[in-house]
């Protein structure tokens, strides 16, 4: 078995590539045509492998749709035009009215806030700490059809116990949704753990560069879907392991229509490539710049799960082999949040995460603003709270900069 960046770097080439170009070219073209119209039904019908309109399926987004399945180690995966597309789109194509789902209190806030959507729309939604395993058990009730969690949330870097959510929605036939973007495939397979449905925001980690939003879900082929009810009596055909990504395919990604666009599938194809790379050096960075800030006397707190104090140092460990590369701290009370950060030459002012680039961000003033003074309290989010996504810069550099803001 190859390495993880040599199936990566080649995987392109699986297939025979147009004029021998060692990568997949940019396709633009929205439709495909067929000099036998019956070629165009086959397509159509699912009888034989083709294109047909760049909503389903293009040959860039496919080559990439490959990549992702590689990294997973999965079966199939479908490319969005974001992550929270991939999001909404499963979760809209797998339930009905009436289903409930659980999912970690700590989701990255565009998800909590879907989460609230869908629970407007007649699925019910149920909060819970994911850290601990007992805590989704305690949530399943008869309608429950699904679990989500992320690996490590955001800002507060708290790890779900994934292997112990895994064994329950095994034992009790739940379709089992790990959002991986955090953590990267590179760090974490989510198949590991008994997921069911792998997803990433490739706009992350995976594309890494900042220059292309998109979105997957994978395929793990741990769940039976033969025996999950909600799917329509169509896509009821051939291995059932393949009926909800099909599913989630033609109800979601064409219903819908939030598809990947082929230039933005190319920039995440190339950044894929260093992924690997770009990974070992940013948790390096971020293990670095957390112990410099855990003894700095003007930081009240840091949370990194490669600290040896977080609550979940030891399953981090266990399961991604690092602590990542997102941290948050919290400022002494007395340090002005805006003339700190505005003190940075290196590091940017910026939301996103998994850039190349190390950003900082004021998680109470921007990201969970919308969310009000109340429910950050009980989510633990300090008005001094920092959230660093490190980047690939030279970590010298960026303890100079962290260090001299606080002059
Ligand atoms: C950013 C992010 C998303 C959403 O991805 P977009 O590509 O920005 O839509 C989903 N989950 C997590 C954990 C994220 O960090």
């Amino acid at each position: 078995m190859k390495g993880f960046t040599t199936k990566i770097v080649h995987n392109d080439r699986q297939h025979a590539i147009e004029h021998g170009a060692t990568h997949k070219p940019i396709h633009t073209s929205v439709a495909f045509g067929y000099a036998d119209a019956r070629d165009l039904a086959g397509v159509f019908q699912g009888t034989q492998p083709g294109y047909t309109y760049g909503r389903q399926v293009n040959p860039t987004v496919d080559a990439l749709e490959d990549k992702v399945t590689v990294m997973e180690d999965g079966l199939k995966t479908i490319c969005f035009s974001t992550g929270m597309a991939a999001i909404g789109t499963t979760v809209f194509a797998l339930l009905r009215p009436g289903d409930h789902v659980v999912c970690s209190a700590f989701l990255f806030g565009n998800t909590n806030s879907l989460m609230n959507s869908f629970d407007t729309q007649g699925v019910d939604v149920t909060f819970v700490d994911a850290t601990q395993a007992q805590a989704v058990a305690d949530a399943i009730m008869p309608a429950t059809k699904l679990v989500f969690v992320e690996t490590i949330a955001n800002p507060r870097t708290q790890v779900a116990d994934l292997e112990g959510i895994g064994k329950l929605c095994a034992e009790h036939n739940l379709v089992y949704v790990v959002d991986n973007t955090m953590t990267s495939p590179y760090l974490f397979r989510s198949k590991t753990v008994g997921a069911s449905l792998a997803i990433n925001s490739l706009t992350k980690y995976i594309g890494g560069h900042g220059n292309a939003l998109g979105g997957t879900v994978t395929e793990l082929g741990n769940y039976d879907w033969g025996s999950f009810p909600n799917i329509y009596d169509t896509y009821q055909k051939g291995d059932a392991q393949f009926w909800g990504i099909t599913q989630i395919r033609k109800k979601g990604l064409r219903d819908f229509g939030a598809a990947l666009s082929p230039e933005a599938a190319h920039h995440i194809a190339i950044g894929a490539e260093t992924l690997a790379l770009r990974m070992v050096r940013q948790c390096d960075n971020a293990a670095r710049i957390a112990e410099f800030l855990d003894k700095h006397a003007r930081v009240q707190k840091v949370f990194y799960p490669g600290l040896a104090d977080h609550a979940e140092h030891t399953r981090a460990t266990q399961l991604f082999g690092s602590g990542g590369a997102i941290l948050s701290f919290e400022l002494d009370p007395d340090i002005d949040i805006w003339r700190y950060l505005n003190r940075f030459n290196v590091i940017i002012n910026s939301t996103n995460l998994g850039d190349n680039r190390t950003l900082a961000i004021p998680v109470a003033h921007t990201i969970y603003f919308e969310m009000g003074a109340e429910r950050r309290k009980t989510m633990g989010i300090a008005d001094s709270l920092i959230r660093l996504s490190v980047g690939i810069e030279d970590v010298d550099d960026l303890i100079e900069d962290l260090a001299a803001a606080f002059d």
